[in-house]
């Protein structure tokens, strides 16, 4: 328990003070079992974050831990990407069937990171260009590549990146002249600005545009229907690649599709994963039509990318998710959370916007008093939460929206036991702030 109380200062003297913690007083979690972890104090919580994402069939699987152990029991742990993985090949094989892309290869890496930097050096070597577009309020890394397409100010500040990126609008309907728009109108203004950035702010030969299908960092947040493929048009035309990002939308997280983007009618030319593919085991990788993954000649590896012990957790959580159908489950749970916060936030005036979809839903906090963005209020309800045993996330452009992504083996009653947690402690919070 001392030990515990000193933790917190150890982190705080030895570790970068960017790095964000959780919570007032920081929770060190030591055990984790199904949809709950415990912490160094004893205290339960139900996680409705699972890491950020990662434990996305729960804690302590019996098939993934068994899938590990017996791996382990071989004694190859790592040989390199120079030899033959049985694992890493069939685990590719998933991927590429799953992923809808035509003569699709796939690269392992470890992060989320790493995978965009590698859909960013196919993407600008097959058009011989450093020019990209991007989406306002996107997250897509911490790299240079992927810190130079992320525009979300409190993750990006000033970082420098060697790549030529043009931003585009999508999910940012904060702009007045956007508010009163319907989807469609909001589309059409769009394609024209996207027309309009080709035709004048770039040199007319643009590598890719890199999207995330909803967007994570940035609050859960999502273009409207019928975007992305009006985008994809105007990019046809112009032989522009389109990059999606499914580091938080992958795997059947939103119920609908098993990528986010396959909600959008169409076919991107890579797409790019991370997160809960290891249930917590480090893998990442981009999934991209063959002749593009091919045309980069270099000699390459990833020296752990793909390695024996990731590539097992990740073979034996993909088949769980498949033999589970847990994309149905996403999309059941998810609907009852959903409706269920939207239902009590016609009640709650600090609430602006319930939103998400499947396992993958946030609700954002403003002062009832001005409508402005409140950040302290997206804090006190982490507290509230906390307090009454739930984990959850944070995000959002302002800071101001607490962003949920339960494990997709989420239960009838842990969802009942979610919501009602929740809209518990979003009454409190509304009481105190109204
Ligand atoms: N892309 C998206 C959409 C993300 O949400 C993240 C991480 O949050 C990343 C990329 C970066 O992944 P990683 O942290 O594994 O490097």
């Amino acid at each position: 328990m001392a030990e515990h109380a000193t933790l917190l200062q150890r982190h705080r003297a030895v570790m970068p003070g960017w790095l964000a913690l959780n919570y007032s007083n920081p929770i060190e979690l030591v055990a984790g079992k199904g949809s709950r972890v415990t912490d160094a104090e004893g205290n339960t919580y139900l996680d409705f974050f699972v890491g950020i994402l990662t434990n996305m069939i729960g804690y302590d699987v019996p098939e993934v831990r068994e899938a590990v152990e017996r791996q382990l029991a071989t004694g190859v742990v790592h040989t390199s990407t120079a030899y033959l993985l049985r694992g890493q090949v069939e685990l590719a094989e998933k991927i590429a069937r799953l992923s809808g892309i035509p003569d699709a290869k796939v690269f392992f890496t470890n992060s989320g990171t790493e995978a965009n930097e590698t859909a960013l050096l196919l993407a600008t070597y097959a058009r011989r260009t450093d020019q990209v577009l991007a989406m306002r309020q996107s997250y897509h890394g911490r790299s240079f590549g992927a810190i130079g397409v992320t525009s979300n100010r409190a993750w990006k500040n000033n970082s420098y990146s060697p790549l030529n990126v043009h931003f585009l609008h999508g999910a940012d309907r904060h702009l007045p002249q956007f508010r009163n728009l319907t989807d469609a109108e909001y589309v059409d203004v769009c394609v024209e600005d996207l027309r309009h950035v080709l035709a004048t702010a770039t040199g007319g030969d643009v590598a890719a545009l890199i999207a995330e299908p909803i967007q994570g960092v940035g609050g859960f947040t999502a273009a409207p229907d019928g975007l992305f493929a009006a985008y994809k048009e105007v990019l046809d035309e112009q032989g522009i690649l389109f990059i999606s990002d499914e580091v938080q939308t992958g795997w059947g997280r939103t119920g609908e599709t098993f990528f986010g983007i396959q909600a959008h009618g169409i076919t991107p030319d890579a797409m790019t994963f991370a997160k809960g593919l290891g249930n917590g085991f480090a893998i990442g990788g981009v999934v991209a039509r063959g002749d593009l993954m091919d045309a980069l000649h270099a000699v390459g590896l990833a020296t752990f990318g793909g390695n024996p012990i990731s590539t097992a957790a990740a073979n034996a959580t993909l088949d769980y998710v498949l033999d589970h159908d847990l994309q149905a489950n996403a999309a059941k749970q998810g609907a009852t959370i959903i409706n269920g916060l939207r239902d009590a936030a016609t009640r709650l005036p600090i609430v602006r916007q319930v939103r998400g979809k499947g396992l993958m839903f946030a609700v954002e906090l403003v002062d009832p008093g001005t409508g402005e963005p409140s950040t302290a209020l997206a804090a006190a309800l982490m507290e509230a939460t906390r307090e009454r045993g739930l984990l959850v996330g944070k995000g959002g452009l302002y800071g101001n929206t607490v962003r949920m992504a339960p494990p997709l083996t989420l239960s009838d009653a842990e969802a009942a036991e979610g919501l009602g947690i929740l809209i518990d402690s979003l009454e409190t919070v509304n009481e105190a702030a109204t």
